[in-house]
């Protein structure tokens, strides 16, 4: 069973601290852009066909900017291609803003049944500064229309360690974020990425950002209140209601095969990474010449393998698969990671059971660290 990942690289405008692969490109590229997709699925299918699929994400950018029409295209175009399950979670990326209820119904009948909403913050303020295009009225109007159109799997995503953001609004944004009753929610700690308007702000000191201890203040508050109102830490930044993990991205962190189509999108198959090219226009050519877009390939050899098998499991609440661990390179992890094991095992970073090898809630808050001891 594979995973299959559609990047659609628009936004409307770009967020003041992205670094994603997304451009705020014209609208008359869509069409081009969404015929190239469909040549690279149809494509890549005649090199790994046939396979059964039972994830797909369609991630960005702003997937939901794309019309109801082209969303249909290229869901018919995997369908055509790949033996998707018929209880398959598929999975939009949307922004409040891009949205309203008759195209959240039209996308629950193409069978879209998972949501993913950004909110980041409440406060109409901390968004402008961020540079999204949405208002919490925005949010809340998506939120009802999504709800309304028949979605029973939605998920949130918030944003701490803001410039201007006090604990204080953390915890409003948090409160209102339960309040709608998500099934899952995806927190994420602003990091200042090189190149961005964040960056520049921040050399000329004009980035008010929140003090390291009120980071963690932030940190442990979210981590600690999303438990408590009945949410699953599953994974480090992710938090569900029972039997809501996000099966997509499980799928990465169990080192399981996924396609990845469109530009900037990376595939793992056969032990292989492909990655395609991050330019939109590059991309669109490539396809149209009947190419794959793929501008690096990496090779996994058994060292490569077992690290990366360690970091993804690793970020997981349930860990490492010991047995798995054997299975995959006929060595027990101990014979391989013992000394480093033990170690972080007396750091209380890590704790064993007899199946797994996971971190403690301190290894998940300084997972960096713990994930350098895996690496050979
Ligand atoms: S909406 Fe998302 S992908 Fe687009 S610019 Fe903002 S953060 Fe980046």
């Amino acid at each position: 069973m594979i995973s299959l990942y559609i990047h659609i690289p628009f936004c409307l405008a770009k967020c003041r601290y992205c670094d994603f692969p997304s451009i705020a490109a014209k609208k008359d590229t869509y069409p081009a852009y969404v015929s190239a997709l469909c040549k690279e699925i149809k494509l890549r299918h005649q090199q790994a066909s046939p396979l059964k699929a039972d994830t797909v994400y369609f991630g960005g950018g702003t997937p939901s900017l794309l019309s109801v029409n082209s969303i249909a295209t290229i869901l018919t175009t995997l369908k055509t291609s790949y033996d998707l399950s018929p209880d398959a979670e598929i999975t939009l990326e949307a922004n409040p803003g891009t949205v309203d209820l008759p195209k959240l119904q039209a996308l629950r009948k193409l069978g879209i049944n998972r949501l993913s909403f950004g909110v980041q913050a409440t406060q109409d303020f901390l968004l402008k500064l961020l540079g999204r295009i949405h208002t919490l009225a925005d949010t809340k109007e998506a939120i009802t229309a999504a709800k309304k159109a028949g979605f029973q799997n939605i998920s949130l995503d918030l944003m701490y360690g803001l410039p201007r953001q006090t604990l204080a609004m953390l915890q409003e944004s948090t409160a209102w974020a339960l309040q709608q009753e998500p099934q899952h929610i995806s927190i994420y700690g602003l990091q200042i990425e090189p190149g961005t308007p964040f960056a520049q702000m921040q050399k000329e000191g004009c980035l008010p950002l929140p003090d390291e201890d009120t980071v963690e203040t932030m940190y442990d508050f979210i981590t600690t209140t999303l438990p408590q109102h009945g949410f699953e830490r599953y994974e480090i930044a992710n938090f569900a209601r029972h039997g809501f993990a996000s099966r997509h991205n499980l799928a990465y962190w169990q080192d399981k095969a996924y396609l990845g189509f469109g530009c900037a999108a990376h595939s793992y198959y056969n032990f292989q990474r492909t990655y395609n090219t991050h330019n939109v226009y590059e991309y669109i050519r490539s396809c149209n010449n009947n190419a794959l877009p793929v501008f690096e390939e990496e090779k996994f050899d058994n060292q490569t393998w077992m690290e990366e098998f360690c970091f993804l499991a690793l970020r997981t609440a349930r860990g490492i698969d010991k047995k798995k661990f054997q299975e995959n390179f006929h060595r027990s992890i101990h014979d391989v990671y013992g000394k480093n094991i033990n170690m972080l095992l007396t750091q209380k970073l890590l704790k064993e059971n007899d199946a797994y090898l996971f971190l403690t809630p301190a290894g998940m808050k300084l997972g960096n660290i713990v994930f350098e001891k895996f690496l050979l």
